[in-house]
């Protein structure tokens, strides 16, 4: 059997021991130190010098230190995304707030702004304004921001970019992770860049940022003793991972090169399937990083479905998964209002993630185009 091709593996640049054997040396062996502030001024050279960036322990835990600095109470309603992974919406629920969810459209995949504002509209109606607006970038690709921000602008709702999946896409040449109030990456192992573990919350303001690594560092007054006027979070990012994500950076382009680069092999392999479509950007407008690539299968004119492709694959030890099952239609969020059609329930129904790891080689790109030409 050959080796197992994976959907998105770490692929380290080869300077990240250094940085960890510093922090060794120095005895920086805490969830602080030299490493932590290298690299969050590392990306903040990269996304924006405005920008300010607090490094966590997840990208789930800067979503969830997003919510608590915007303000989000139990009971408040915030809307989100629902065609997106689940640590999306999970920390509305840590709140004890509700989720409202929107649907997709289809040249992004991402929040349709037609359905946000209806549902902005019909939460008012009955009485709830919204807290905040979750926006995703899914798979990297920028989703619709003009709108989306016009939006949020107008009713005066603060935008949170979960940009966990699109660190370097840009969108009219603004990098995504730039646009909201409060932004979220992640470095999870199977994102574009890895801290083995870790995530940001970039903010615009040095206020937010102190305010969330406070809340980060467990809330501690300025006191001798341990004090603590709120409740705080153990959410912080070690000085050890923040000494991969140093490492990372440096070979940040060359992944986002690899990645796109595999998008256009997805291209090239399927251009002459019918009723096959490779995700890739609608216009100039929109540069992804495509983390992700994807396609979506139309069964009737393609003759076969994204299953029997998903079982071609797999039986040549090769990795592929569907598309996100929509959140609306999760069994933990049953009876959650839902504002939308069926975009994201379709692309759930016919799409599939491919393989599309920077460190894919010539041989696995091979491999993958061999059961696509002998099964399809
Ligand atoms: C990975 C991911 C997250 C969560 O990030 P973690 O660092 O794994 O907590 C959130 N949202 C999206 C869209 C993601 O892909």
């Amino acid at each position: 059997m050959h080796n197992k091709i994976w959907l998105s593996s770490p692929h380290m640049g080869g300077t990240e021991l250094n940085f960890i054997h510093e922090a060794f040396e120095q005895n920086w062996v805490a969830p602080l130190g030299p490493n932590v502030n290298n690299f969050e001024n590392d990306l903040k050279q990269y996304l924006d010098h405005h920008v300010e960036v607090a490094a966590l322990s997840s990208g789930t835990a800067a979503l969830h230190l997003a919510l608590i600095v915007i303000g989000v109470q139990p009971e408040d309603e915030v809307i989100c995304q629902t065609f997106t992974f689940s640590a999306s919406a999970n920390p509305i629920a840590y709140l004890g707030a509700k989720p409202v969810f929107v649907d997709s459209e289809k040249n992004t995949w991402n929040m349709d702004p037609e359905y946000l504002e209806a549902a902005i509209k019909d939460r008012i109606a009955q009485g709830k304004k919204p807290k905040a607006i979750i926006v995703v970038h899914l798979y990297g690709m920028p989703a619709k921001m003009d709108d989306i921000v016009e939006i949020s602008d107008r009713y005066k709702i603060p935008l949170i970019e979960d940009a966990a999946e699109a660190l370097g896409s840009t969108y009219k040449g603004q990098k995504c992770g730039t646009f909201g109030e409060m932004s979220v990456l992640s470095f999870n192992g199977n994102k574009i860049i890895t801290t083995s573990g870790g995530g940001a919350l970039v903010c615009r303001t040095k206020e937010a940022k102190e305010k969330s690594i406070f809340l980060s560092t467990q809330a501690r007054d300025q006191a001798p003793h341990y004090q603590h006027s709120e409740i705080g979070y153990n959410y912080r990012m070690s000085n050890i991972s923040a000494g991969i994500g140093r490492g990372q950076m440096e070979v940040l382009d060359k992944r986002i090169a690899a990645r796109r680069n595999n998008n256009l092999f997805y291209q090239d392999i399927f251009r002459e399937i019918e009723g096959v479509k490779v995700f890739k950007e609608p216009n100039d407008d929109y540069f992804s990083n495509h983390w992700l690539s994807a396609i979506e299968i139309d069964p009737n004119t393609a003759g076969f479905c994204r299953q029997e492709l998903h079982t071609a694959l797999k039986k040549e030890n090769i990795e592929s998964r569907p598309l996100w099952k929509p959140m609306h239609l999760q069994p933990v969020f049953e009876n959650t209002p839902y504002y939308g059609e069926n975009v994201a329930e379709e692309l759930f129904n016919n799409g599939l993630c491919l393989p599309s790891g920077s460190s894919l080689t010539d041989e696995d790109r091979e491999r993958i185009k061999k059961v696509v030409a002998e099964n399809f």
